[in-house]
């Protein structure tokens, strides 16, 4: 039977064999930035390549500002078309050929292995990389360079939710949806999210759920874009959203809105987070938040009684050391209104980076291996050990978490030699300036990029890699949905696809054919064809969570794009999880009682402010590509502090006055822009740039125990006049 889910998302896509034909000079691809991964079509021109938008079930025909310009990358003179590597004698970087460059690495690797072991070797990942690169990545740490020191920068964005949503539900999909059911919701909670600047083609559901009646309600500690278009707009001081889900659930509880049949049939664990909300009275948690508890009440009242409501949490409610219990404890409230698994209803998490879902799921992750398989699983190491012909005994074990990891660096039992791939921790890692010392520590820094990013210009030798529109590979959007890239064009010279540069460095390391010990697999164990990659994938991920099975790129085509799990070519796949059961040991979503407390750093005499941070329009995570493109540097062109004119007041400072903030790990400069719409014991600032500028000098390295998250969202700052 067809899935109404399935129908009702399709409905304003192309049907199979009604796309027109995209001629060699253009093609249907989607936006190489966020998860939202837009829709849109690239036509080659002699003078440029060209962006039209195109109607796909997540854009509708829209693009922001970066999708309008991300071509102007391709030919940008700051593109890389040559290896570089570090001159040993003037220490500077050079340009190299090829071979010298990737002799550089394997002879490092090789005798850093022989003198400190396997694990001397570390490799960094991104979460934009298509889910082929995500997959041969985690295949080349643990075959080629059997190392179990691999894990990504998706470890600073989604891990929490990622780590909640598997606790609750046995299963972490971003948007266990298809993302058109926000504009069915009655009520819409979003915490943490400010999708009109991160994701501005997403306003649409907004937009068309508030014109349907629909309550839409924020939970930010500042007034953002998101925010002022909310029908009601709670404030919280920073690190006090777990407080507020608990508040939330108290009332609602209180006043009977619980689902009791959902509860009892579906769910395990009500009794124990009934009797933990208890102590959450509405005006304890206003004394401790600031939110009203006429508030509390009011988005309390509209989640209860809505016939379908929606809740999803983002970097603002997940980047702290109790991210994982501030997702849990929104979960926890879904649960408890009977809202997943609902049509129009349910919990889901909005993932950040354009591949963030399936940069997660395919082993670039250090405690799994493809299929969101668990590599400490006996039974997932032997199956994915088969697909790739080694002995299950041959796979190393967990590695060390992102931040873990870096940190490790010049330790006695930390990496000599760090291979990053899509990736700027110089600038996106929690207390960057000591990172930064890290990885000068080194003994070999190897960085595969299509610029010379504040990472690779640290690097020993730099692979220039291609872009988006130069190579065909799937994306897993915040959806769940695997897309299509497409290729318009092939690299431009001089430059190879990381699939290559992977595959290369595997056959100098002597991987290559039969692979490894007794295995008898045969034919090259590293292709750097994406399509044999992806065919590999799906063999590596079957029978996992995130069962890629039957998602062939003849079916994203004809499909729009299919919704994992999909175990089988023949069977439909899954817009909506959760409709009848969850994948649980008993089919039960768990509810988990969660407590607040503190942050890891709280304001005191020396540093009374609170710092949080985020994003703005026109650029994207570090900024290594959007600080270069000229319409988005004249939109953004430098970062900034926003503060209350109150506190600007206090501290003497005025609108544009150049400020220095300062933390327990570092200070950056930035000109202050005053703003009444945010808290006045807060002060933001954005965090893509680099330098003077860096806004991680500031942040917190401090872990969440769990997904080992960093506290980005929230530390202790003092702020001066410079
Ligand atoms: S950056 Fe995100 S929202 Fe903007 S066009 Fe690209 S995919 Fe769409």
């Amino acid at each position: 039977m067809t899935d109404p889910a399935r129908s009702e998302t399709h409905a304003d896509a192309p049907r199979p064999g009604t796309t027109p034909p995209t001629s060699a000079a253009e093609v249907d691809t989607h936006c190489p930035y966020c998860a939202l991964q837009c829709g849109m079509t690239l036509r080659a021109t002699p003078e440029r390549v060209e962006v039209r938008p195109r109607q796909f079930p997540t854009n509708r025909g829209g693009l922001c500002q970066k999708g309008w310009t991300a071509a102007e990358l391709l030919d940008h003179p700051d593109r890389l078309t040559t290896p570089l590597v570090r001159d040993r004698h003037t220490g500077k970087l050079r340009p190299a050929s090829w071979d010298e460059a990737l002799d550089r690495v394997t002879d490092g690797v090789t005798a850093l292995q022989a003198a400190h072991g396997r694990d001397s070797i570390a490799v960094f990942g991104g979460g934009g990389l298509t889910n082929e690169k995500a997959y041969a990545l985690g295949k080349f740490a643990r075959v080629a360079l059997r190392t179990r020191q691999i894990d990504y920068n998706g470890r600073f964005c989604m891990s929490s939710a990622a780590a909640a949503g598997n606790r609750a539900f046995g299963v972490d999909r971003g948007l266990p949806f298809p993302l058109a059911d926000l504009a069915r919701a009655d009520t819409l909670l979003l915490v943490g999210a400010n999708v009109a600047e991160t994701m501005p083609p997403l306003v649409r559901y907004l937009v068309e759920q508030k014109q349907r009646g629909g309550t839409l309600i924020v939970i930010d500690p500042r007034a953002t874009a998101t925010a002022r278009q909310a029908t009601l707009h709670l404030q919280p001081m920073p690190g006090t959203d777990l407080a507020v889900a608990n508040a939330l659930l108290h009332i609602a509880l209180a006043e009977g809105w619980a689902d009791r049949e959902y509860v009892e049939d579906r769910t395990t664990g009500f009794d124990a987070v009934r009797r933990s909300v208890a102590g959450y009275w509405p005006a304890q948690v206003e004394r401790l938040s600031g939110v009203p508890v006429a508030d509390l009440e009011a988005a309390a009242r509209a989640l209860g009684t809505a016939g379908t409501a929606i809740i999803l949490t983002a970097r603002g409610a997940e980047q702290h050391t109790k991210g994982v219990d501030t997702v849990t404890a929104f979960i926890n409230l879904a649960l408890a209104l009977g809202l997943p698994g609902r049509p129009g209803s349910g919990y889901g998490c909005l993932t950040g980076q354009g591949n963030g879902q399936g940069g997660r799921e395919h082993g670039q992750k250090a405690d799994q291996l493809p299929g969101y398989r668990r590599i400490d699983d006996p039974a997932a190491r032997a199956h994915v050990a088969g697909v790739w012909g080694v002995r299950p005994d041959d796979l190393p074990g967990p590695g060390l978490s992102a931040y873990e990891l870096l940190d490790s660096i010049g330790s006695p039992d930390g990496p000599r030699a760090l291979l990053v791939f899509g990736s700027n921790p110089v600038v996106s890692a929690p207390r960057a300036g000591r990172i930064q010392r890290r990885l000068s520590d080194l003994d070999l820094l190897v960085v595969a990029d299509f610029v010379l990013s504040e990472t690779a210009a640290m690097a020993d030798v730099v692979l220039p890699t291609a872009q988006w529109a130069e190579e065909d590979g799937t994306m897993t959007n915040l959806e769940g949905r695997v897309l299509r890239r497409r290729a318009l064009r092939p690299p431009p010279p001089g430059v190879r696809t990381d699939l290559a540069v992977i595959a290369e460095l595997a056959r100098r390391l002597g991987v290559t054919g039969p692979g490894m010990a007794d295995a008898d697999a045969s034919g090259p164990t590293f292709p750097d064809d994406p399509r044999l990659v992806f065919d590999e994938l799906r063999r590596a991920s079957a029978g996992g969570i995130a069962d890629y099975a039957g998602v062939t790129w003849e079916r994203i085509d004809a499909e729009n794009g299919i919704f994992w799990p999909c175990p089988a070519p023949f069977r439909p796949d899954t817009p909506r999880l959760f409709t009848t059961t969850f994948p649980t040991v008993d089919g039960r979503a768990r509810f988990v009682p969660v407590e607040h407390r503190p942050a890891a750093e709280e304001v005191c005499p020396d540093y009374p402010l609170y710092l949080t941070t985020g994003r703005v329009l026109a650029q994207y995570q570090s900024g290594a590509q959007t600080r270069r493109v000229a319409p988005l540097r004249t939109a953004a062109p430098n970062a900034f502090l926003e503060l209350h004119p109150d506190l600007a007041h206090r501290l003497g400072v005025v609108d544009g006055d150049e400020v220095r903030i300062s933390s327990r790990r570092g200070e950056m400069r930035a000109p202050a822009r005053l703003s009444d719409t945010i808290r006045v014991d807060t002060v933001f600032a954005p965090f893509h740039w680099a330098g003077v500028a860096r806004a991680n000098s500031l942040t917190n390295d401090a872990l969440d125990p769990t997904s080992r998250m960093p506290e980005f969202k929230i530390c202790a700052v003092r702020v001066e006049r410079a």
